[in-house]
């Protein structure tokens, strides 16, 4: 998957919603969008955007308390969104999801995967919770996202996938070629990236992900990210002219619980692109692509 800088014209000139809107709008309240880890942080601010420029969302979170406030939250600032309850990483709690999303709405346009948890600190390096990492943010996208595919409207001008990654999970990152090698290859299949996944878990185990040349910066985060970002590839390559289009997005180091609030920007100006790379004109919509960053956007648009 290439990585790529937003086109300029893909959008309007100015970040105001209200240019975004008239020169590029092809949605409207019966377009709807699913975000998953949406209590708060980069999710949140993504269904707050999503519902500012008129679509039909739901905003879904692990905790059903957290989740409500957040609807309470968004509704006192006249913004109404839908919420139900989905842990991302319990295939029970998906298969309820799917099934309520189902006796509720015709048709799915929009699933944004951004669930996700690293149990780092900042300059922190420990796999000891690799398995709940590679679970929510690899797995847990995955047999979500399976599971609504068939629920999609196809239709090619509205149908997205936006995954939410992050620049650790680049190939560059893995300095071991034979392991980098299984997702370099031209027909990767969903059976190597769970091959490469399940190779990395096994170090973990046994105590060898050190030497082995893994990513050395959040290295089980950095994992679920890589296999996030060939998933992307594959999936994409699947629907190509099938009328799903299917991204990723690395926000960037971004304020919110993730990063103990530090960071160059906030959720809401990462989100804002975010939902400017969801929205493009169906003319111009792309798939496979990995965008990165805000800066390079906003530099050449806003
Ligand atoms: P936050 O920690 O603020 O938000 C993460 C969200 O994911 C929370 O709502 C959390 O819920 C939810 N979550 C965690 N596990 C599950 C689960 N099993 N099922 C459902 N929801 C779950 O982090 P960010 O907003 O920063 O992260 C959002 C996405 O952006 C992640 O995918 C992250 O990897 C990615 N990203 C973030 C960057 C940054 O600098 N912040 C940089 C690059 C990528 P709860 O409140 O219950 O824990």
């Amino acid at each position: 998957m290439k990585s790529q800088e937003p086109d300029p014209n893909y959008f309007s000139s100015s970040s105001s919603s209200s240019s975004l809107v008239s020169s590029t709008k092809w949605w409207s309240k019966e377009t709807i969008a699913i975000v998953t880890g949406a209590n708060k942080g980069i999710g949140f601010a993504l269904v707050k955007r999503l519902a500012e420029l008129g679509l039909t969302v739901i905003l879904t979170a692990r905790d059903v308390e957290r989740g409500q406030r957040a609807v309470e939250s968004l509704s006192e600032k006249g913004l109404p969104v839908n919420f139900f309850q989905l842990d991302v990483s319990d295939p029970s709690s998906i298969e309820a999801f799917v099934s309520w999303f189902k006796s509720n709405f015709a048709a799915l346009d929009i699933l944004v995967n951004n669930a996700g948890v690293s149990f780092n600190d900042i300059y922190k390096n420990t796999v000891e919770h690799a398995e709940t990492v590679i679970r929510t943010n690899f797995y847990g996208a995955k047999l979500l996202t399976e599971s609504l595919l068939p629920l999609f409207r196809r239709s090619p001008s509205k149908s997205r996938i936006l995954n939410i990654s992050s620049r650790l999970g680049t190939l560059s990152k893995v300095r071991n070629p034979n392991i980098k090698s299984i997702l370099e290859d031209e027909e990767l299949s969903e059976e190597q990236i769970e091959r490469f996944v399940g190779l990395f878990l096994q170090s973990a185990k046994n105590g060898t992900w050190k030497s082995q040349g893994w990513p050395e910066i959040w290295t089980d985060y950095a994992v679920s990210k890589l296999a996030l970002n060939a998933y992307t590839m594959v999936l994409a390559k699947r629907y190509e002219g099938e009328g799903i289009s299917v991204n990723s997005y690395c926000p960037g180091f971004t304020q919110t619980s993730m990063t103990q609030g530090q960071g160059s920007h906030t959720a809401d100006e990462a989100a804002d692109v975010g939902a400017r790379l969801l929205l493009l004109h169906p003319q111009q919509l792309p798939t496979a692509k990995f965008y990165i960053g805000l800066d390079p956007f906003v530099k050449s648009n806003l």
